[in-house]
């Protein structure tokens, strides 16, 4: 590294904030290993143990039908479509009972935009799961989803949270921030929330008490000052209601998507994916958590990303093509996410949603602790 790239590094390492403009520094400038390095220092400094987190959890999309049109998005379908669906209650149902058989209590619910479930049907299943599975946490509804209900009910987003909480709604997950610019949000999903609508989600929710987490996903037609920005906004917001439990990036999977077709079905590199991340992990000093994303990146290159500043290897997810008759394919999968943690020197532990060790097995010492 340059000099000035040098003082830009040592005051991160001291956990000082860096500005937007160092962060571009570093993004464009710094060599790939020496970012990564720092990101690893940052990284162990929060989280002196050697541990790497992970939850059990399932993703159920309670309907693909959606009226938002993302030209990114290969899940959805519009109404009267052949494929288009809404999940009926048992087979919900029998999703959890099927995650709770392999000891999760995590539901990641998220769907399409349906131009007719509003609230109401919402809040009736939050209470319905949560009187059959006692405890169980819903990790539900996205901002743009819930922007997309306040639009239905002609009511404000804080009273569409209001409604949902009480019927069970735990925390919601940072989905469809893709990148928090209006100008990319007009090119690629015109007719999703705006940027400030996103953030404006998240901050009522966080005043309400609910923990949410931070996504962003890259590599469609955004430029690097734009993601900075994106990373920006999220620092500010937390600095403010200290209410994300995490940060995570994928890129723009293009297959089957009309984006991916005006693109040319341009994918970003996995060289690129450690660049973001590790920025990340050094310019959000105020999010203690870093996750991540094996489903998008594979799971060689998500081990890869434990050396760029992640500390958590996400949720298992069970994904909606794991079916019932699967459940052996999904114990393999999270014998596969322990051994990839192992085999990058760090030791797996079960985490649940607020990063609470659940795990009977003990804790490693912090790196450098007498033994
Ligand atoms: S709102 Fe969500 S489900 Fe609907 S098109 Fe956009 S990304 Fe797909």
């Amino acid at each position: 590294m340059d000099r000035s790239l040098q003082a830009i590094a040592a005051r991160a390492e001291e956990g000082l904030p860096l500005s937007p403009e160092e962060a571009l520094l570093l993004y464009r400038r710094a060599d790939l290993a020496s970012l990564g390095a720092l990101a690893d220092g940052v990284r162990s400094r929060l989280h002196p143990a050697p541990v790497v987190t992970y939850i059990l959890d399932r993703n159920v999309n309670p309907t693909n039908v959606c009226v938002t049109d993302c030209s990114f998005c290969a899940f959805y379908r519009r109404s009267g479509d052949g494929e288009a669906y809404v999940l009926p209650r048992e087979v919900l149902y029998g999703k959890v009972e099927e995650l709770r058989a392999l000891g999760g209590n995590l539901v990641l619910m998220q769907g399409g935009h349906h131009p007719h479930l509003r609230t109401d049907w919402y809040a009736e299943l939050f209470r319905d799961l949560k009187s059959r599975f006692p405890g169980l946490h819903i990790h539900g509804l996205s901002p743009p989803e819930i922007h997309h209900l306040s639009r239905l009910d002609k009511s404000s987003v804080r009273s569409v949270i209001e409604r949902l909480k009480p019927a069970g709604l735990d925390s919601i997950p940072g989905g469809g921030a893709e990148i928090l610019v209006d100008r990319v949000r007009r090119e690629i999903s015109p007719k999703k929330c705006s940027s400030a609508e996103w953030l404006e989600v998240m901050r009522e929710a966080h005043s309400l008490g609910l923990r949410t987490t931070a996504t962003m996903m890259y590599g469609t037609v955004e430029t690097d000052e734009e993601r900075i920005l994106h990373l920006s906004l999220l620092r500010d917001l937390q600095a403010e209601t200290g209410g994300f439990t995490m940060f995570a990036a994928w890129n723009f999977q293009p297959h089957g998507t009309p984006l991916g077709e005006r693109l040319g079905n341009r994918k970003t590199t996995p060289a690129e994916y450690f660049r973001l991340i590790a920025t990340a992990r050094v310019f959000l000093h105020n999010f203690e958590n870093l996750q991540a994303s094996y489903v998008t990146q594979g799971i060689k290159a998500a081990q890869l990303s434990l050396r760029y500043g992640v500390n958590d290897f996400g949720g298992t997810m069970m994904e909606e093509n794991v079916v019932s008759a699967a459940g052996c394919l999904h114990l393999t999968e999270i014998q596969e996410i322990e051994r990839a943690i192992e085999a990058a020197a760090f030791v797996p532990r079960r985490r649940d949603f607020f990063y609470r060790i659940v795990d009977d097995r003990p804790l490693p010492a912090p790196a450098g602790a007498a033994a």
